[in-house]
């Protein structure tokens, strides 16, 4: 494929399973717009301080993944820890949000932008994993970083990972390992011309909407087959 900008999304898919982005990319009819709870959980983002005053009672109709008194604290202990960091603030009162920023090879849409220092803030409608950030999000995080150093013609050295959903807030340093794994994404969607070999860590199969024609028995199709019971 040409050497255009390409998007955070597809970089993204690319650093989970490179088939699923050359799928992604070469059907027309994936709709590739955020459904509806993913834009009411990144809401949650812009409320924090309402979200800390709410009773308990009230958090139940909100999109939280955790019991509202969990929420609660770990939103609460999520302040305290980044309010000593002189973080917190920045946090809740961005310079910008959702700015879409083309750097020199990639672009996509920024959901919050802190400047002095600059740095991309991404937000996860999911579960954070049990220590720093999932892969894909990395690389993602990676390309929002370079996308407005490459606007701002500035350095950028710190970006951050939301998971409103779970009062869970992270930084990840861009490391030399980080960038070449980001380096490693874009060119595999630049090089898609065919569909790439299946990934090897076939967990990530589960949950793949392609799993049918990627020809990947997923234990939820193999459910479906007759003589691939549970048995
Ligand atoms: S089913 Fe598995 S190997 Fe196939 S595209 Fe999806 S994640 Fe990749």
């Amino acid at each position: 494929m040409s050497r255009a900008h390409v998007s955070f999304s597809d970089l993204r898919t690319a650093a989970y399973c490179p088939r699923k982005c050359y799928y992604q990319r070469t059907r027309d009819d994936v709709d590739r717009e955020p459904p509806d709870r993913v834009e009411s959980v990144r809401a949650l983002s812009t409320r924090y301080a309402e979200l800390l005053e709410s009773p308990a009672g009230a958090l139940e109709g909100e999109p939280i993944a955790v019991p509202p008194v969990s929420y609660r604290e770990r939103l609460a202990a999520t302040r305290e820890r980044l309010a000593a960091r002189e973080q917190w603030d920045r946090l809740c009162e961005p310079d910008e949000r959702d700015v879409l920023a083309t750097g020199r090879h990639c672009r996509g849409i920024v959901h919050k932008v802190l400047a002095d220092p600059l740095e991309p803030v991404l937000v996860s409608s999911g579960e954070p994993p049990s220590d720093g950030v999932w892969e894909p999000q990395s690389v993602h995080a990676v390309a929002a970083a370079k996308a407005l150093a490459w606007e701002h013609q500035q350095s950028v050295d710190r970006a951050w990972l939301e998971y409103p959903a779970y009062g869970v807030i992270r930084s990840i340093d861009l490391t030399t390992r980080r960038k070449a794994r980001y380096r490693r994404a874009l060119r595999t969607v630049w090089d898609l011309d065919g569909p790439p070999a299946r990934t090897t860590n076939r967990s990530k199969c589960e949950s793949c909407e392609f799993a049918a024609q990627c020809g990947v028995r997923t234990r939820t199709l193999r459910s479906l087959l007759p003589g691939f019971g549970s048995g």
